[in-house]
């Protein structure tokens, strides 16, 4: 079978770009390591969204659902948990190699995001010993944190967002390194009106406990506290595994893919979308993403059928 077009990464990205491509009768296939829905299902599915046009407030799963619920509408072809490896050429077309087969193309779109994440540990004692019971990286089940002493770690929107999903169930507070926040400033202005207790020019520097964390000991201007606490959640970054790129065959720089305005890479019949690419200005955010998709599937299509007004 050949495919007009093969998608690797099914995030917003991935996704829209099959939208698009679905829009132009392209046979489309999307392949996904993992799950599709990217960052959105994986790394957050119950933030809250409030900067996606036409939302005034959705959550990331219910996005990610979305997007992946459009995307099969439009009959787009979605296989998960399969890992695009490497990109041949073959008879004038491309041959995507993955763990399971291999696939003719004629197109490939680039769309794997940041990679596979692992969140950003504070490297405090306890803090390893702790996982899961009372250090977490994800929100828990917001029911578990009923009523309980929970401490958000981290200055930028993950942890100030976390923060106020929980803060009218649990008596909260957030602990953050500087005098100020990362985060943006409407996200900031929510946790100034909310209970959230700030502690600010902080850092965690023990985590104690018996068979679960009962308290976190705190270092401010030099001086140590530590306050009874019965869950930390920890959001301080995301280090992305290094990303596998050597399969593609394409230019890439500082170890992102190098795209033109098209959304071309140096590689003939191949495009590039989303947080796997680079550009002067770049700006990760999902509506930037979804837009590069829109331009990178019609470059796609433009490549494939050569219609008489691309000329
Ligand atoms: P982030 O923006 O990188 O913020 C990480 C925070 O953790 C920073 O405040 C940083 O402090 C702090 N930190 C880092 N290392 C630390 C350490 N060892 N000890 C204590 N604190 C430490 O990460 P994020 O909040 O996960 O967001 C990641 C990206 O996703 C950002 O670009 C963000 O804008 C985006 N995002 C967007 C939305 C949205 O648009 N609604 C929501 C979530 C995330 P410093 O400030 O001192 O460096």
């Amino acid at each position: 079978m050949l495919y007009d077009l093969i998608i690797i990464g099914a995030g917003p990205a991935g996704l829209t770009a099959g939208i698009y491509a679905s829009t132009r009768k392209l046979k489309t296939l999307i392949i996904d390591a993992t799950e599709a829905g990217g960052q959105l299902a994986s790394l957050y599915p119950e933030k809250g969204i409030d900067n996606y046009p036409g939302y005034v407030m959705t959550d990331a799963g219910h996005l990610a659902g979305n997007l992946v619920n459009h995307a099969k509408s439009m009959s787009c072809e979605l296989h998960e948990r399969e890992k695009a490896i490497e990109l041949k050429d073959k008879s004038g077309h491309l041959l995507l190699v993955t763990d399971k087969t291999s696939y003719e193309t004629k197109a490939v779109i680039i769309a794997t995001g940041m990679g596979l994440f692992t969140p950003k540990r504070i490297g405090a004692p306890g803090e390893l010993e702790f996982e899961g019971k009372g250090v977490y990286y994800k929100l828990p089940d917001r029911e578990t944190l009923e009523g309980k002493k929970v401490m958000f770690v981290g200055g930028g929107n993950s942890a100030l967002e976390m923060a106020l999903l929980v803060c009218e169930q649990a008596e909260t507070c957030l602990v953050h390194r500087r005098e100020s926040y990362r985060a943006d400033e409407v996200i900031v202005e929510r946790v100034q009106g909310s209970n959230i207790e700030q502690i600010m020019s902080s850092q965690v520097v023990e985590i104690k406990g018996t068979d679960h964390v009962t308290s976190v000991v705190i270092k401010t201007d030099g001086k140590l506290e530590e306050r009874p606490i019965d869950a930390i959640v920890v959001n301080i970054g995301t280090a992305s595994e290094p990303l596998e790129m050597e399969g593609w065959g394409v230019d890439l720089e500082e170890g992102l893919i190098k795209v033109d305005t098209d959304m071309c890479t140096s590689r003939r019949g191949v495009f590039a979308c989303g947080d796997v690419i680079a550009y002067k200005g770049k700006y990760k955010q999902i509506v930037v993403a979804c837009g590069e998709a829109a331009i990178a599937s019609n470059s796609a299509y433009k490549y494939i059928k050569e219609p008489y007004w691309a000329k």
